[in-house]
C-alpha cells in the first residue's frame, strides 16, 4: 500500500463523530465481534465490496482496517465505530490509497452511511460537518462500485501476496547455491548476483 498524505482533519472527524453520536446518542449499544462482523457484511455489500474479516483488536489502542481485515478495540465495537472502519475500506478500494485516511471523501461516505442508518439527513449531516470545520467532499465523489470489481482487487492483492512469498523463497535458494557453489570453488561474481537482487528490490 502507498504512503498516505497528512492527515490533517483527522482530529476535527473524530470529535465530529463523537459530538454527533452524542448529540443524537447514535453511537450504538456495545455489539460482539460476531455482530461487528454482521454489520461490516451488511455495510460493505452496500458497496459491493467484499466483507474484510473482523479481528479482536486485544492490546491495540485504535482501531484499524484495510482491504482484509477489520481490527476492533472494544471501545470501537459499536455502529459509529463500524460505519468508521468501514469507510476506510470502501475508501482504500475506490480510490487512491495516497489520500489522507481522513479527508474530505471519507466523511462524505460516512454521512452517507449514517444517513441510512439513523434519521438524521444529509443535509443536516453535511451541516453539522461544516460547523464542526470537517471537509466534505460533494456528492458526486460517493461512488457505487459495480460488481464483482472488488473481488478482482482483493484476488489481485493475494495472488501479489503469493507471487512476493514465492520470490522470497527462490531468493533463499539461490543464496544457499551461492553459497554451496563457493564450496567447491565456483564463484559467482557480484554483478550477476546484484543483476539477481535487483529482481526483488
Ligand atoms: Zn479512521
Amino acid at each position: 500500500m502507498g504512503q498516505h498524505a497528512r492527515d490533517s482533519q483527522k482530529q476535527q472527524v473524530y470529535e465530529f463523530e463523537e459530538e454527533i453520536a452524542e448529540l443524537h446518542g447514535i453511537k450504538g449499544e456495545q455489539l460482539t465481534l460476531l455482530e461487528c462482523q454482521g454489520l461490516v457484511a451488511e455495510i460493505c455489500s452496500q458497496f459491493a465490496v467484499n466483507p474484510p474479516e473482523v479481528k479482536d483488536g486485544r492490546g491495540c489502542k485504535s482501531a484499524f482496517a484495510n482491504e482484509l481485515w477489520i481490527t476492533l478495540p472494544k471501545q470501537f465495537r459499536n455502529m459509529i465505530g463500524v460505519v468508521h472502519e468501514c469507510c476506510h475500506v470502501i475508501c482504500d478500494i475506490m480510490f487512491d490509497c495516497d489520500r489522507p485516511y481522513h479527508d474530505s471523501i471519507f466523511v462524505r461516505y460516512f454521512i452517507e452511511i449514517l444517513a441510512t442508518r439513523s434519521t438524521l439527513t444529509l443535509p443536516y449531516l453535511e451541516h453539522f460537518a461544516k460547523i464542526s470545520h470537517v471537509q466534505v467532499a460533494p456528492p458526486a465523489d460517493f461512488r457505487v462500485l459495480s460488481p464483482g470489481v472488488s473481488g478482482k482487487l482483493l484476488s489481485l492483492y493475494l495472488e501479489a501476496d503469493q507471487c512476493s512469498a514465492e520470490l522470497e523463497f527462490f531468493c533463499a535458494q539461490a543464496d544457499d547455491a551461492r553459497s554451496e557453489l563457493a564450496e567447491i570453488g565456483v564463484q559467482i561474481d557480484d554483478e550477476t548476483y546484484a543483476a539477481r537482487s535487483e529482481l526483488f528490490s
